[in-house]
């Protein structure tokens, strides 16, 4: 059995305040794009094994694949095995939430290959337990908003769908070590997503430019100059709405004609590892 695993980016992202179990309450808006991993279920007699062939994934224990079968094991009792393949095509430590999503497509793959029954509500449950970007990947929302550490989601129904530039440079931000760098300041004025979902519906660019936001791309900006660069480079080629998505370090480009970004990746290719992908 095979299921894709789609890639994410966050049009927005404001950070509310620290909580006590050490997460942000944040307020983010997700968009599943159509890049996807790949993971193959194979049913064995006993055990979970990780076969990986990208260098920075983990094939043990520490794989969120791993943990979500660990999960589904414990809740259920089941001591039936898997063999789950997964080919990576989604960039690792890019803020496109590659890992999260390849656990939330073990969570739905191996309740139906081990016969679980679990529901969506108790599959949520679980997904949270991994971590706080699992859950999206475990509904079937296009696009949602995210509330508390980012998984009390909204359904957004968008309509319209978006081309999207992905530059990602060889840089492999922390995404804990970008949250400890924010500045604590409460006087800040919060942005408001609800603007940026009118924008998104409207199609017009420059009003999404002018809501799109990421609280996190100042710190990620301080740290390495070329994240900032390369927004710059993508806008100095005529387009609106760039950002940082998640901790970074892709920078994307949001565009409405394919033939745009087409042009772009042949712009950005050889430098930096660059695609054209659709929202979903
Ligand atoms: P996010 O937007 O969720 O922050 P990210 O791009 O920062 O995503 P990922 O690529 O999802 O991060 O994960 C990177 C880290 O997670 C690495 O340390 C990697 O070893 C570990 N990891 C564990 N399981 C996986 C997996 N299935 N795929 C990719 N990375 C994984």
């Amino acid at each position: 059995m095979i299921i894709k695993a789609p890639a994410k980016i966050n049009l927005f992202l404001e950070v509310l305040n620290k909580r006590k179990d050490g997460y942000h309450n944040i307020e983010t808006l997700f968009l599943k794009i159509g890049l996807f991993d790949k993971l193959n279920f194979k049913l064995i007699k006993k055990g979970i094994k990780i076969s990986c062939m990208h260098p920075d994934v983990p094939e043990d224990a520490t794989n969120l694949v791993y943990k979500a079968a660990k999960l589904l094991q414990q809740k259920t009792g089941s001591d039936k095995g898997a063999h789950i393949i997964i080919q990576k095509k989604i960039p690792v430590f890019a803020g496109l939430g590659g890992g999260s999503s390849d656990a939330a497509a073990a969570l739905l793959g191996l309740n139906k290959l081990w016969k679980l029954g679990l529901e969506q509500k108790e599959l949520l449950g679980l997904a949270r337990k991994i971590g706080a970007d699992v859950p999206v990947f475990v509904t079937n929302y296009t696009a949602a908003i995210g509330r508390a550490r980012g998984d009390k989601l909204t359904p957004l129904d968008l309509e319209n769908k978006f081309w999207i530039l992905l530059v990602k440079p060889d840089i492999s931000v922390s995404t804990k070590e970008v949250y400890g760098r924010l500045s604590s300041s409460l006087t800040r004025t919060k942005n408001d997503v609800k603007l940026l979902v009118h924008a998104l519906r409207s199609k017009r660019m420059e009003l999404i430019e002018k809501t799109l936001f990421n609280r996190l791309e100042s710190a990620a900006f301080k740290q390495y100059k070329q994240l900032n660069k390369i927004k710059q480079m993508i806008s100095a080629h005529g387009v609106r709405a760039v950002l940082m998505s998640g901790s970074g370090s892709v920078i994307f480009g949001l565009m409405n004609s394919r033939k745009e970004a087409i042009k772009l990746k042949q712009e950005f290719q050889g430098a930096y590892d660059v695609m054209v992908v659709r929202s979903l």
